[in-house]
């Protein structure tokens, strides 16, 4: 039987993957305005527990073609112990075409382009990154552990070895004052790393928000309105340069369904933002 620890999340792409819990929790668990984990005490799930939920699923669903490893950042475990995951789920799931997992930028710094290559070659497909802003001003306030330079240098390395990668960022993050550098240097650091996938969130807070305010230690800090979210969002999407990435911004959080291939859709969804705005 399968079984999960509450809460468990995943990207909208994954409504249809069979769903395991490689770990539990975040291992970082720190950011400012993310509050999914913090009641769990960040653990790989033990090799016997997940290696059984794996053998169910091959006994019981073995046309599952598609799987998503939780919780926050499972690629953080060993190359080793994701090796032994990647091969068990091929050898009991005989249909599966792709394996995806969360990851956070921090979790390549122990990990070589050769061994990610090896891991792409053992079956994983893609990786989904929270880069939340491209802006060092709120990547300190919120606490994310890593600057903008350092993004790109780690998330060059799974581009380099074949997994493909999805980014996200988060908008309303920096509230107004920081609205335009949060835009435009997010725009610049998905440029840099060239994500095969981009895709922006909106910023959603658990009630208490003053928590997220003295977090972000910013007094003046408040969420954006519709309008303000609009226009973070369209400086977003013009400033983006890069060709060929696919852009979806079609989150449950966000107040417009965006998606296109920039740079070929960048108008159009432009024309859609302002419409938007106007309306
Ligand atoms: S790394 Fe991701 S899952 Fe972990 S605390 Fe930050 S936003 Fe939440």
């Amino acid at each position: 039987m399968l079984s999960y620890e509450e809460p468990v999340i995943r990207p909208p792409a994954e409504a249809g993957s069979l769903i395991l819990q490689a770990t539990i929790g975040c291992s970082h668990n720190r950011c400012a305005f993310c509050v999914t984990y913090r009641q769990k005490q960040f653990r790989p799930r033990s090799r016997e527990d997940l290696f059984a939920q794996i053998d169910w699923a091959g006994d019981h669903m073995p046309e599952v073609r598609r799987v998503f490893l939780g919780d926050g950042d499972p690629l953080v475990l060993s190359t080793d112990r994701l090796h032994e995951i990647l091969d068990r789920l091929h050898d009991r799931l005989p249909q599966l075409r792709r394996v995806t997992a969360y990851a956070s930028a921090q979790n390549f710094e122990n990990k070589s382009v050769a061994e990610l290559e090896g891991l792409a070659k053992a079956g994983l497909t893609q990786v989904y990154v929270g880069l939340e802003s491209g802006c060092d001003e709120i990547l300190e306030r919120i606490d994310k552990g890593v600057t903008h330079e350092q993004m790109v240098e780690l998330c060059e390395k799974p581009t380099a070895a074949g997994i493909k990668l999805s980014t996200m960022i988060i908008l309303g993050l920096g509230g107004p004052r920081l609205s335009e550098r949060h835009a435009v240097d997010s725009a610049r650091l998905v440029d840099r790393i060239k994500p095969r996938f981009a895709s922006t969130l909106t910023l959603m807070l658990p009630p208490g928000a003053r928590s997220y305010r003295e977090a972000f230690g910013d007094p003046q800090w408040r969420p954006l309105d519709s309008s303000e979210e609009l226009t973070e969002l369209r400086r977003f999407v013009s400033s983006v340069e890069g060709n060929g990435i696919i852009f979806r911004s079609n989150h449950v959080s966000n107040i417009l369904a965006l998606e296109g291939v920039f740079q070929k859709s960048k108008q159009r969804m432009l024309a859609e933002i302002d419409q938007a705005i106007g309306e």
